[in-house]
């Protein structure tokens, strides 16, 4: 039945289309025509000098040139700046209620954000409320939710556990089903607790039922060092005979090199030759960025065990950690970004208290003690990773994250690998910040310029676009998205902020 629809929404997608270039009648009122725009369309096709027509929140009209007949309304001059679909962020963090404007990704261009990653999300009960909750108060960009499956174990009362009871299972086989009616699917947060304690068992099971809504698995994978990506990816490719597959922030900690991305892709395309559908997303730094746990064992990652290990097992935590931090390019290349020793590296910080980073790790700080910044990729790898046609941007950020990302990603992107670089033509770039996330997410009316889509849309030039966020200074607001609009009202004109919370709390169409 689903897949029926599907091919209905295609189909009128199609029909949409070949009706664009049928002239309807003259003198028409819009709420706004946008004018003497290169529109960079979010298909990944060339831009072409043309003008929008918005009504009602939605693209009533595109066109070559300059409108024809009468067009009553109020007109915006673009100028010759690009007028792009505004940016999906496949993989974002924040808060919701505490800064609904969510400004750092305005700023961007971003007009729509997922969140519910790496396996925690809100609870169920309060997924559903979500649209009630921003339907009256409003968002800056549109929010997309995914269900977490460390959440999903948390509410089934399994946590931590690698067994559960049939009970367990049915709790969680009606959650899944609830969450899958209210979110664009579920995420994994496989390197985190409690997802780690999770098996390929479960996980095809989870994957089944995702399978059955059609949507999405969205995964932080189990492991993304070197050694151990063949396994991860494996892994989830296991769950792409389920399900739509989409392994978040594509990283290979500590390789090195164009060769080993292209035979990570390798990986990816032989899956989807096979009819797997499997996709991918990428942060345009070299550093990642999470809590401080990462460097911890699985067996000392939650306080609790932490606090037993501690005197238990201490010196065997000592050697764990020592290799760890090591052979992620050792203390220096982890940059704290909160707590006591924000800002400091744990060199810096190991050498202010003078005790060895080991001790300061266990002493001082513990697993839930700090995030930090780890400078762990190369970026000649990464590089070649954004390139590949299966890899789209996400920016992992957050408004209030110690890492650029949150607030410099999609700026880095033009800026960066666009115009300085030429690592990605404009309209391939946008579109894998566009068109290419809408199709991952099954977001059917947003993404493109196309008659008949929500007029989500930003205008800019791309030789302004600048990212001010550094690694020192994380929380800075990017430049040169002049002009952002969301479901056809501005968020920001002219580098100003409307306040316009027009920013929607999506669910997704194809419910049963
Ligand atoms: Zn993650």
């Amino acid at each position: 039945m689903i897949r029926i629809i599907s091919f209905f929404s295609i189909l009128f997608l199609i029909l949409n289309m070949a009706c664009s270039s049928v002239e309807t009648e003259d003198d028409q009122f819009y709420d706004l025509v946008i004018i003497n725009a290169r529109i960079v369309d979010g298909s990944g096709q060339p831009p072409f000098t043309g003008y929008v027509a918005i009504n009602n929140g939605e693209i009533a009209r595109v066109g070559k040139g300059s409108p024809e007949g009468q067009i009553e309304g109020e007109t915006l001059n673009a100028e010759n700046r690009i007028l792009s679909p505004g940016f999906i962020d496949l993989h974002a963090h924040g808060n919701p209620l505490e800064t609904p404007e969510f400004n750092n990704f305005l700023a961007m261009g971003v007009t729509s954000i997922t969140l519910g990653q790496d396996g925690g999300s809100p609870g169920i009960n309060e997924i559903a409320g979500l649209k009630n909750t921003f339907e009256s108060s409003g968002l800056g960009p549109n929010l997309l939710m995914f269900y977490g499956h460390g959440t999903l174990r948390d509410e089934s009362g399994i946590g931590r556990d690698r067994q559960f009871t049939a009970s367990q299972q049915q709790t969680m086989d009606s959650l899944m089903r609830v969450a899958m009616t209210h979110t664009f699917g579920l995420s994994l947060g496989l390197e985190y607790s409690p997802g780690l304690y999770s098996d390929i068992d479960e996980l095809s099971h989870l994957a089944e039922i995702t399978g059955e809504y059609d949507r999405l698995i969205m995964s932080h994978m189990r492991n993304e060092d070197d050694d151990s990506l063949r396994v991860s990816i494996n892994e989830m490719l296991e769950l792409g005979n389920y399900c739509r597959i989409h392994i978040s922030h594509l990283k290979s900690v500590y390789g090195k090199g164009v060769e080993r991305a292209e035979e990570i892709l390798s990986w990816l395309h032989e899956a989807n030759d096979a009819g797997i559908q499997v996709t991918a997303d990428e942060y345009p730094y070299t550093a990642s960025y999470t809590g401080i746990a990462i460097l911890f064992p699985d067996w000392a990652k939650s306080q609790d065990q932490f606090e037993v290990v501690k005197s238990t097992r201490r010196k065997e935590l000592e050697e764990f950690l020592y290799d760890k931090v090591m052979s992620r390019n050792g203390p220096a290349a982890t940059l704290i970004g909160t707590g006591e020793y924000a800002g400091m590296t744990l060199e810096e910080a190991a050498g202010q208290e003078d005790m060895s980073f080991v001790n300061l790790l266990i002493d001082k700080i513990g697993p839930q003690g700090a995030s930090g910044a780890y400078f762990v990729m190369d970026e000649a790898l990464q590089a070649r990773l954004l390139q590949d046609s299966l890899v789209a941007v996400c920016s992992d950020g957050s408004p209030t994250g110690y890492h650029p990302r949150g607030h410099g990603t999609f700026a880095r992107i033009i800026e960066e690998y666009v115009v300085k670089r030429n690592v990605l033509q404009l309209p391939e770039a946008i579109y894998k910040m566009t068109g290419f996330p809408a199709r991952i997410l099954g977001l059917e009316d947003r993404g493109l310029i196309r008659e008949g889509m929500k007029a989500d849309l930003i205008l800019f030039n791309e030789k302004f676009v600048h990212e001010n966020a550094e690694f020192s200074n994380p929380l800075q607001q990017a430049e040169g998205f002049e002009f952002v609009m969301v479901n056809g009202k501005w968020a920001r004109y002219a580098n100003q902020y409307t306040d316009s919370l027009s920013g929607k709390y999506i669910v997704p169409q194809n419910i049963r």
